[in-house]
Parts: structure tokens; C-alpha cells; sequence
């Protein structure tokens, strides 16, 4: 049994990932502001004593030095997430996604080298044109003078860092850039797709899509993700490397809505906004972003398999029953 730090363990993957590491036995510290996260998401697990609950922001270093003395471990997931998000308040995300990261990497060395694991992201790829990305590809991203790139730079200053505590300090890393990870608990006020347009969906549509609906993506259960993390933080031969984590089934985002239409109601339509109205003239979106999950796959023998129909019949039957707890309250 470990002792576990979960930054952002409020948060939606951060939830999850608590609820799977107390189920194996585990002592869990979350320490969440609850600005993207909700105590809700630890609705049902507050009452065990393995989980502790500290509400403070992962820019206190005071805090830091405190909750990660108590621990053996680090899963930092807090961080500024969401396309709208990191579109309307870039400073928020700059500060939150990087200053941090280095407190807790340095109070990692300085507790005897405490495993750590970092959420990184897919958008540190930015717009690269190549069909699959893997982890040695580079980087494309986009002018400073549009905000959405702030994140992917961002978390990329953190995976950088994370390495060279590796080299430097032989502390035991192992990063992971999520591919769109999806599942119930997620929302859609920070502009991730499903939750809006199963939202959108339930309440009669219209279903909106961006642009014309080609561009492509692949969605990953959060409970595979999860796994994924776990088995990685448990494998020595992961320490010091970067790992793309998500589904390698391509999607239209097009193709996405028909498939919620579908299954929600069939009379629904579909609208189409320009990104200008969706986000503001300088924003950009990625065409195209599908994962090589070879390295994923070779070290710990699994990656997420389960398709997207399956996914989305999880998320809807969730919100469903959301939405009818809701009302009956
Ligand atoms: N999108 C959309 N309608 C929405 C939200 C998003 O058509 O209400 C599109 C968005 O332009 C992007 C894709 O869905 O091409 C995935 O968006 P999301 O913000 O979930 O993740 P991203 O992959 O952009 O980080």
C-alpha cells in the first residue's frame, strides 16, 4: 500500500484515477481547488478513510511542501484544461500549468525522489500534418499570438522539465499525453465536444459543430486511460519517458454528432458554426490529431480498445440518469 498525492483529484480524469488507486488499496491525498473540479466527482468515496480531501490551490507552495511530505508517490493532474478555457484566460494557464510543476518536481527530489507522474497533453503536438504522431515527432506549434498554443507550450515546458529532473536527479517520471479523454463526470463548459453534444443532444438539438465537421479526433474511455496510467506508474521500464495515451480510432467530428444523434434521437439536426463565432477571430483548431500507441502498448501490453459507440452508449445512459436525479430532487 502506497501513500498517493492526486493534483486535481477532483477534477474528471483526477476522480477516476482516485477511485481506482483507493480500490487497490491505496491512501489517497487530493488536493483540488475545485475551480474546474467538483467535490461531487468524490461523491461516494469521502467517507473513506483511505481519502483524504485538501481544498487548496496547487500555487501554494506552502501547501505543496506539506501535502507531498505525507506521501510516496505524485500523480499531478491539476492543471488549466479545456480549449475555452485556455482561449479565454491564457495568463491562468501559464501560471497554473507551469510554476507548479516545478515546486512539486523539486519537493519530489528533495523527499528522496518520490515516483511522479505528469498529465501532459496531445495539444503539445499542435498541428503537425503527419497521420500518426508519435512520441519522438516534433512539435508544430502555432504563433504566440494566439491563445490556444499557450497550453500546449505550456504543458511541453513541464515535460521538459519533468526530463531533466529524470537526468539530472534520477527521479522517476513517467509522462502522459492524453488524447481526448472522455467519460462520464466530464463536462462541456470548458469546451470539450461530447458532453456538449450529448447535452445538446438531450435537450432537442441542434448539435453544433465547428467548422465543417472534418476535422478528426480519437476518444478514449477514462476508465482505460486510468488503467493505463496505473500499470505504467507500476512498470520501473517507464520511468524517464513520454507516453501518447488514448484510442488510435479516427473520428470526424461530423461523424461524432451523427453518432449521438443517432443514438439519442434521429430527428435531430445538425448545425454549423464558423470557429470565429465559436472561439474568436485568432483562434486555430488542429485538423487532425491521431496517436501512435505502439510505446503504450510494447511496455505495459494493453492500450484503450474500447470504440466509440460503446463510449458514447456509457456517457449517454450517465447523463441520463444525471439529469433524472436532478429532477427528482
Ligand atoms: N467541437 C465542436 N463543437 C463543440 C465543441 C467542440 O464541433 O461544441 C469540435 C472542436 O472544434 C474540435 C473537436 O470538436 O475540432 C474536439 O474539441 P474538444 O474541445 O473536445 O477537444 P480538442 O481536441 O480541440 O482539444
Amino acid at each position: 500500500m502506497a501513500r498517493c498525492l492526486v493534483t486535481g483529484g477532483a477534477g474528471f480524469i483526477g476522480s477516476h484515477l482516485t477511485e481506482n488507486l483507493l480500490a487497490a488499496g491505496h491512501q489517497v491525498v487530493v488536493l483540488d481547488n475545485l475551480s474546474t473540479g467538483q467535490q461531487d466527482n468524490l461523491k461516494g468515496l469521502l467517507a473513506n478513510p483511505n481519502l483524504t480531501f485538501r481544498s487548496g490551490s496547487i500555487t501554494d507552495p506552502v501547501l505543496l511542501a506539506e501535502v507531498v511530505h505525507d506521501v510516496d508517490a505524485i500523480y499531478h493532474l491539476a492543471a488549466a484544461v479545456g480549449v475555452k478555457l485556455v482561449a479565454d484566460d491564457p495568463v491562468r494557464t501559464i501560471e497554473t500549468n507551469i510554476y507548479p510543476t516545478e515546486t512539486l518536481l523539486r519537493l519530489a527530489v528533495q523527499g528522496g525522489c518520490k515516483p511522479f507522474f505528469l498529465a501532459s497533453t496531445s495539444e503539445v503536438f499542435g498541428k503537425n500534418p503527419k497521420e500518426r504522431w508519435t512520441e519522438e515527432d516534433d512539435l508544430h506549434l502555432g504563433p504566440t499570438s494566439r491563445p490556444r498554443w499557450a497550453y500546449g507550450c505550456s504543458k511541453a515546458i513541464d515535460e521538459f522539465l519533468a526530463l531533466a529532473y529524470y537526468r539530472k536527479y534520477g527521479l522517476p517520471v513517467v509522462i502522459a499525453r492524453f488524447f481526448n479523454v472522455v467519460g462520464p463526470r466530464q463536462v462541456g463548459h470548458y469546451g470539450m465536444v461530447i458532453p456538449r453534444f450529448v447535452d445538446q443532444a438531450l435537450n432537442g438539438g441542434p448539435v453544433v459543430v465547428y467548422d465543417d465537421g472534418g476535422q478528426i479526433r480519437c476518444f478514449a474511455h477514462v476508465r482505460e486511460v486510468v488503467e493505463s496510467i496505473m500499470k505504467l506508474m507500476g512498470t520501473p521500464a517507464a520511468a524517464g519517458k513520454v507516453f501518447n495515451i488514448g484510442s488510435d480510432e479516427p473520428w470526424s467530428i461530423r461523424e461524432l454528432a451523427e453518432a449521438v444523434i443517432a443514438r439519442v434521437d434521429p430527428k435531430i439536426r445538425i448545425e454549423y458554426l464558423p470557429y470565429s463565432q465559436a472561439y474568436g477571430d485568432d483562434f486555430e483548431d488542429v485538423r487532425r490529431r491521431v496517436p501512435d500507441v505502439s510505446r503504450l502498448e510494447q511496455t505495459i501490453g494493453t492500450k484503450p480498445r474500447l470504440g466509440l459507440e460503446a463510449i458514447l452508449d456509457d456517457i449517454i445512459a450517465w447523463k441520463r440518469q444525471q439529469r433524472a436525479s436532478t429532477t427528482a430532487r
